[in-house]
């Protein structure tokens, strides 16, 4: 009997403890959405960060406010990352999986505290997830070729100004289409094949993407050749310079003729490693590290352009336009590691010469920035990336679904339906993951000034008339269709988000689970074994 006792005392001491830990990190998840609740949508506030020594930069991202956070708290620290994950995976959405992890969470510990185990929310939050994502499918359009463009611009309301967003839309786009790749019949398309250089003092708005890569460096001799009409390229991550004896020998020289032996001995070797580099019959040759000058005469006189000093990323970008194969030794280059390019040209670009190469594979384009200042060109890159990120996502899925909180009230409305259909207390979790999803079209009204019981009442009863892609219209404050509108949406954007933040949420409902491992999740708080009430 006293060792009942105390079993009994011990678990509840262990439960407890468990639910402080649960709401504490639920706390934590909520203190970081409200955190960015209030920049949700276009017309969400902007944020002003300060931080120590570096310039403060204001901003209505949800996921740069959180980044530059400085928070300990566990729970807290995985949402970050949990967010930044949805912003590299999708390239936006990042503040509605935020506030959707809260919500769920919030619901979550509501149930909990009312005696639904964690297992069984659990269970209720997955379900719901699987059934959104096939919900998702339902709503979703195939983009038409407008349509693309009109989301990549949602996917930069808020974002700077409107022309400017326009633009970078116009130019991710294109971007995009042209860096396409069938990739054994998928269609992929990567952003960051895309080059960048900074060109300024120039307004942003003649921002421009030119075809090749543009690197600032001139080539090795002015009398190197250019090859505006294409060649063959050979990449070296390497130099060419004089080698340091193997061994570490002390040479005492004693007189100039050993001096001059050594001298023409290491001409020797540099010139059959020219002669390896000639012999693949490259025309141009692109170096990371040096070229001694004895090189520089050689290389001329094989009729080879070098670049010498390029940076790893931009040999790796030069090897995947061309298809060349980075080679490491002179000696062991092969003509089959050659690469082709179409044309090489030197171009001037913010005074300076640049070499342009236009390779013979898909990608190898340059986005030149301008701008007034350099922040100002900072803000277009990062608005280039944000826009290049959807656009691309776009070629590899071209499916889309309603802004404006219309998705997540159809899956909400449909959730609700399908709750009753599932047996047990899962169904009550169902129902907590359709009320955190309306919370997204609620936030989008209250940030825009309006209403959020009365907007979000509108909008179920508008759906209910005319179907999912009725969503809420913040600039007229009308519910009404979102593609007529065009406020569209990348369907990987809610498909990654919801999935995510469902994830996400469980994890943290699971820390708390390690604690409570000893507890029949079938018998509730309110019915002990020994018949006394639970807690509550
Ligand atoms: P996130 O970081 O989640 O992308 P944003 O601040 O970019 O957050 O806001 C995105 C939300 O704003 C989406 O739900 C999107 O549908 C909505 N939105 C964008 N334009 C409009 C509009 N004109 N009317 C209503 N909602 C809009
Ligand atoms: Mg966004």
């Amino acid at each position: 009997m006293v060792t009942q006792e105390h079993e009994s005392l011990l678990s509840e001491t262990e439960r407890s403890q468990g639910r402080v830990a649960l709401r504490n990190n639920v706390a934590a998840a909520s203190a970081l959405a409200d955190a960015v609740r209030s920049t949700l949508g276009p017309k969400g506030l902007d944020k002003m960060l300060v931080s120590g020594n570096s310039p403060a930069i204001v901003t209505n991202d949800g996921v740069t406010v959180l980044q530059s956070a400085q928070v300990e708290h566990p729970t807290a620290i995985m949402l970050i990352a949990q967010s930044s994950a949805q912003d590299r995976v999708a390239g936006d959405g990042t503040t509605t999986t935020v506030i959707l992890t809260a919500e769920l969470l919030q619901n979550a510990l509501e149930l909990i505290e009312m005696g639904v185990h964690p297992t069984l929310v659990e269970k209720g939050y997955r379900l719901a997830s699987k059934e959104s994502m096939s919900q998702l499918d339902e709503i979703a359009r195939e983009a038409g070729k407008e349509d693309s463009l009109r989301a990549v611009m949602t996917s930069l309301s808020g974002k700077s100004d409107e022309g400017i967003r326009a633009h970078l839309s116009k130019l991710s786009v294109a971007a995009a289409q042209s860096l396409a790749t069938d990739i054994d019949g998928r269609i992929e398309a990567d952003a960051s094949l895309i080059k960048k250089i900074n060109d300024g003092g120039r307004p942003s708005i003649e921002t421009e993407l030119v075809s090749g890569l543009v690197i600032a460096k001139e080539p090795l001799h002015s009398e190197m050749k250019m090859y505006p009409d294409g060649g063959k390229i050979l990449i070296l991550d390497g130099g060419i310079s004089r080698r340091k004896p193997d061994i570490d020998v002390n040479l005492k020289v004693t007189d100039i003729g050993m001096t001059h032996a050594l001298n023409a001995q290491e001409i020797a070797d540099i010139s059959k490693r020219v002669d390896a580099i000639a012999a693949t019959g490259c025309n141009l040759l692109c170096v990371r590290d040096g070229i001694d000058d004895d090189a520089r005469g050689l290389l001329l006189a094989a009729g080879i352009t070098a670049y010498r000093r390029i940076e790893k990323p931009e040999l790796e970008l030069l090897a995947r336009t061309t298809g060349a194969v980075i080679v490491h030794e002179p000696s062991l280059a092969k003509p089959s590691d050659l690469g082709n390019f179409s044309s090489l040209t030197s171009s001037k670009w913010a005074g300076v010469s640049h070499m342009q190469l236009i390779g013979s594979e898909k990608g190898g384009q340059t986005l030149v920035v301008r701008g007034t200042s350099k922040t100002r060109m900072d803000e277009v890159s990062r608005g280039f990336d944000d826009a290049a990120s959807v656009a691309c996502g776009l070629v590899k899925d071209p499916r889309i679904l309603p802004g404006g909180g219309a998705t997540q009230m159809a899956l909400a409305r449909h959730l609700r339906q399908f709750a009753p259909t599932v047996p047990g207390r899962e169904q009550l979790a169902i129902e907590a993951f359709s009320a955190a999803l309306e919370s997204i079209p609620r936030i989008l009204a209250e940030n825009a000034g309006l209403s959020p019981l009365d907007e979000v009442l509108k909008l179920n009863a508008a759906q209910a008339e005319n179907g999912s892609w009725i969503g809420l219209n913040i600039h007229t404050g009308k519910a009404e269709s979102m593609y007529d509108a065009g406020v569209i949406e990348p369907l990987v954007v809610s498909r990654n988000g919801i999935a995510g933040a469902m994830e996400a949420a469980v994890s943290v409902l699971r820390i708390d689970d390690v604690l409570w491992a000893n507890q029949d999740p079938s018998i509730p708080d309110w019915e002990k074994s020994d018949g006394t009430p639970g807690e509550t």
